[in-house]
């Protein structure tokens, strides 16, 4: 079953999910069946039947149903088209994602101490970000789909989770709560290990070896199953590789599709034997799916389709939407 706690900096995992990582069995050196891809699998990646092995995210993110996206994308090498909640989604992880490494390296002065001084901090900083990008944010307000997603909105919205991050943070250096030892992200690129069938480049935003975890940073309207599915997925690679176990998924959420004002948010869970299973199931779903001739069929439930960057292939290809 799996566990989902709010906010990491209120629990001791290693003490609170004691049972629960104590019954994990699928770990990612194992190499065979569930872990490994089949040997048909196997041999498709070697001899390039299918045009490159899949990475952690395109795997776990499933944005349509019938998976004609990573069709189109890996079989087919096609872009498609931007989106807004693309554009949110990258200024979004850039800007809150060097806000808390320059924290975690120290480069962030340690002296605000005042809520105006963590403000004027971040709107600093946030102004710096905005003219870096002029042209990123103009973006914003052509994809825009609903009434709150123009730029103005958005940089409210990345203010506000700038300055509750930053306010959090020193709360915790200044109570010094075991903070050097969950502080330290190790940053790292991924090479797992054969078998597991991924790309050799993968890219968590946080691992966390001593606390056995490994985090990533995600934008959109709630969480969702596939952010914790891309935990499972690093944990399997970092396991892979380190021969290590890495028991504890971290998400740090940022809601960027709300009409109210919303703060990041953290969560903890354990990465338990269910929450693998369903990653290693996707994918091998996903290399059957890139092993068939045709592009999927189009999905009975269309709800995705106005946001998803292939609407235009879709529609080309006989897609209607109301
Ligand atoms: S537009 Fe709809 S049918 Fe086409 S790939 Fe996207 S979600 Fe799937």
């Amino acid at each position: 079953m799996l566990q989902l706690h709010y906010s990491w900096n209120v629990v001791e995992p290693a003490l609170n999910f004691k049972t629960e990582v104590s019954g994990i069995e699928l770990r990612g050196w194992l190499p065979d069946n569930p872990v490994a891809v089949s040997p048909e699998i196997l041999s498709a990646i070697r001899t390039k039947k299918v045009p490159k092995p899949l990475s952690v995210g395109m795997i776990s993110f499933q944005h349509c149903p019938t998976r004609r996206d990573l069709y189109f994308s890996v079989k087919e090498s096609r872009e498609g088209d931007q989106t807004w909640g693309r554009i949110a989604g990258r200024l979004a992880e850039r800007f809150l994602g060097n806000l808390v490494a320059d924290r975690f390296n120290r480069k962030l002065s340690s002296r605000q101490k005042s809520y105006p001084a963590v403000r004027g901090v971040i709107e600093r900083r946030l102004r710096k970000f905005i003219n870096e990008r002029k042209d990123d944010f103009a973006l914003l307000d052509k994809y825009k789909t609903t009434a709150v997603g123009n730029r103005s909105f958005f940089g409210t919205i990345l203010c506000n989770a700038a300055i509750h991050e930053l306010a959090s943070q020193e709360l915790d250096f200044t109570l010094r709560a075991a903070t050097e030892r969950r502080s330290q992200p190790k940053e790292t690129e991924l090479t797992p290990a054969e078998h597991l069938g991924l790309s050799k480049k993968n890219t968590p935003d946080f691992i966390f070896p001593s606390l056995r975890a490994v985090g990533d940073m995600k934008t959109g309207r709630e969480l969702e199953e596939y952010h914790l599915l891309t935990c499972a997925g690093y944990a399997l690679a970092y396991e892979s590789q380190e021969k290590k176990p890495i028991d504890f998924g971290i998400v740090y959420f940022f809601p960027t599709q709300r009409s109210a004002v919303s703060f990041a948010q953290v969560y903890l869970f354990v990465i338990d034997d269910q929450l693998r299973r369903r990653f290693l199931l996707l994918r091998n779903s996903a290399y059957t799916t890139l092993l068939e001739k045709n592009a999927p069929p189009l999905p009975e439930d269309k709800s995705r389709c106005p946001t998803c960057k292939f609407l235009s292939v879709c529609q080309d290809q006989g897609l209607k939407i109301t």
